[in-house]
């Protein structure tokens, strides 16, 4: 989190409607129990959850359905296919009408109760509340050690300064989730663009639990792929580590040549074929991982002029069409 934050007056904050926006892929285990938890944790309180489905292929929209069908304030995204987390949220923060809105993961690993804490916090006036990991049960120690390297790698790396142990559970303020929707990049890194957002932050600690039923849909590949997203999306240290290094080797080379040239003249004789294969095989090497540096960036660059939506939505549940959003993209078209 950013040490230094503009000084704000303090607000006093009164909540008309909140939005919990869940994404679920494959969580039929565990929606009816997270709805109940959800319910209990915030009665009392006027809100809407948002449940965006991500294209599961098990029961979870059948659940969804019964759900929406008794309780209005459940309101169902059904989007066309699997989309991934990060966008399936994106889905549902379109889609949330309240002056604050959570983000919480539908497995409940982050306590639905924990809303409360940073609803407070709304209310004192900040405008992003984070909920911060002060422990993680039932992780695997792979999870848990490549977390914590992916945030170490990160905090190297970027621009931006993130909270570790910080996942996607947090409360945005209209305001500042206003901004955060109009940034309609394709690779999306939730946890870097709601710091870039700025506003007032704050962060909350809670207990991480373990997953209620189901297993992680984040297997290996979508975590790397993660991972990319957010270095790149933040970061452009692995393009310009690429030319640091690329000048490095010109100068070795060029250092060489009058030495060469010099061995040459004394007529010493270079047994050097092997060395010269090892350089061949280096540089090459250095090149083509240079290569596949602005690749990354290159097929980003590329995903974004598509201008594709994010997300197709298949069909809504208690959700009036006049309140869909229209496809952010066609607005931003014409400033291309
Ligand atoms: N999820 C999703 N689409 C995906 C993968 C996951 O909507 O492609 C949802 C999933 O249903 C859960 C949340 O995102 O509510 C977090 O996923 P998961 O618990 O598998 O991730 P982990 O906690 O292991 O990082
Ligand atoms: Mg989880």
């Amino acid at each position: 989190m950013p040490d230094q934050q503009p000084t704000t007056l303090p607000v006093a904050r009164s909540l008309t409607l909140l939005s919990v926006v869940a994404p679920m892929f494959n969580e039929e285990s565990t929606a009816e129990r997270f709805y109940e938890r959800v319910c209990a944790a915030l009665e009392g309180i006027s809100f809407e959850l948002v449940v965006v489905d991500d294209g599961s292929t098990d029961g979870t929209p059948a659940i969804l359905d019964r759900l929406a069908a008794s309780d209005p304030r459940v309101r169902v995204v059904y989007l066309s296919r699997n989309f991934g987390h990060q966008t399936a949220i994106t889905a549902g923060l379109d889609h949330a009408r309240g002056d604050a809105v959570v983000m919480i993961d539908a497995d409940l690993q982050d306590p639905p109760e924990v809303i409360l804490q940073l609803l407070e916090r709304w209310r004192a006036g900040a405008d992003v509340v984070y909920a911060v990991r002060a422990s993680r049960s039932g992780e695997t120690k792979f999870k848990l050690v490549t977390a914590r390297w992916f945030y170490r790698l990160m905090s190297t790396l970027s621009d931006v300064e993130l909270a570790h142990d910080a996942g996607d559970f947090r409360l945005m303020d209209r305001r500042a989730l206003d901004s955060l929707l109009s940034m309609r990049e394709r690779n999306r890194y939730l946890r870097g663009m709601t710091v870039w957002v700025g506003f007032t932050q704050a962060a909350v600690a809670y207990e991480r639990d373990r997953r209620h039923a189901g297993e992680t849909k984040y297997t290996l590949r979508k975590m790397l792929r993660f991972s990319l997203d957010a270095v790149s999306s933040f970061s452009h240290v692995p393009l310009q580590a690429a030319t640091v290094l690329g000048f490095f080797f010109s100068l070795v080379a060029f250092l060489a040549i009058p030495v060469v040239i010099g061995l040459k003249v004394a007529g010493s004789y270079l047994p050097g074929f092997s060395t010269i294969t090892i350089v061949i095989l280096l540089l090459g090497g250095i090149q083509l991982i240079a290569v596949g540096i602005i690749g990354e960036y290159v097929g980003r660059i590329y995903d974004e002029v598509k201008r594709r939506p994010l997300y197709l939505v298949r069909e809504r549940r208690n959700i009036a069409e006049h309140e869909a959003p229209d496809e952010p993209e066609r607005e931003h078209a014409e400033t291309w």
